[in-house]
């Protein structure tokens, strides 16, 4: 198994929305990352990134997405030399935008979304307006290569249906891809106020703590800090 790391352009973010304590008017930059898990010579795409906007954001907006035509998940992955029709499966961490308005680029590809996810309209709309596609819906674990090197595992708290990935790497590491369940590193060891009460998201934090603790590598969702060097390592 190989793990290859792209960021689908970035977002300006409010940093006191994504690090519990930082000072309001501060802006930052953070990756949109998706992720090709390479094994056997099959290859998984892990979440889909971002659109280029088709509307101008407030400049006080929340969240910014910055991408160009050339961001897109689908231009890079050509570059990388990767055509859609050679994914095996997309795995959508949740329905969020940033991870999956870049879906319809990869038409025909069997999509792997947690059967609560489809509590929210804006899923069950992509779903409808990609109903030629093979959709799959598990309750629990997805094994994606029949040999538990890669898969999906339940990470409610994000969104009720959210979902990461466990990997194993060929020299036999644990690497976790949580995408929004744990935002940034930080997100590890903080409490957000609006999760205080909330508890499939504190099991998920806490799920993340203990793999930490036995050795497994967590790559968290949107971390600025850490995605250069994560870059060097798997790039
Ligand atoms: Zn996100």
């Amino acid at each position: 198994m190989k793990l290859h790391l792209f960021s689908s352009g970035s977002i300006l973010a409010w940093k006191h929305l994504l690090v519990r304590g930082a000072p309001e008017g501060i802006r930052i930059t953070v990756p949109v990352p998706f992720y090709l898990i390479e094994h056997n010579g099959e290859f998984v795409l892990f979440d889909t990134g971002q659109q280029v906007p088709d509307k101008e954001f407030p400049a006080d907006a929340p969240f910014i997405p910055q991408v160009s035509p050339e961001d897109r998940a689908v231009v890079q992955l050509k570059k990388y030399g990767i055509e859609p029709g050679m994914i095996k499966y997309i795995v959508l961490s949740h329905h969020h935008s940033d991870h999956s308005q870049g879906l319809p680029d990869f038409p025909g590809v069997p999509c792997i979304v947690r059967k609560e996810e489809l509590k929210y309209p804006y899923m069950r709309a992509l779903k409808e307006q990609e109903s030629d596609r093979e959709w799959i819906h598990p309750e629990e674990l997805f094994d994606l290569f029949g040999d538990d090197v890669a898969d999906c595992i339940p990470t409610p708290g994000h969104t009720l249906g959210h979902q990461s990935l466990r990997l194993v790497t060929d020299d036999c590491r644990i690497v976790l891809l949580t995408a929004d369940a744990a935002y940034t590193d930080a997100a590890l060891e903080q409490f957000p106020p609006e999760k205080e009460k909330d508890l499939p998201y504190w099991r998920t934090i806490g799920m993340f703590r203990k793999f930490r603790n036995d050795g497994a590598q967590i790559i968290t969702g949107h971390d600025p800090d850490s995605w250069k060097e994560l870059q060097k390592q798997y790039n």
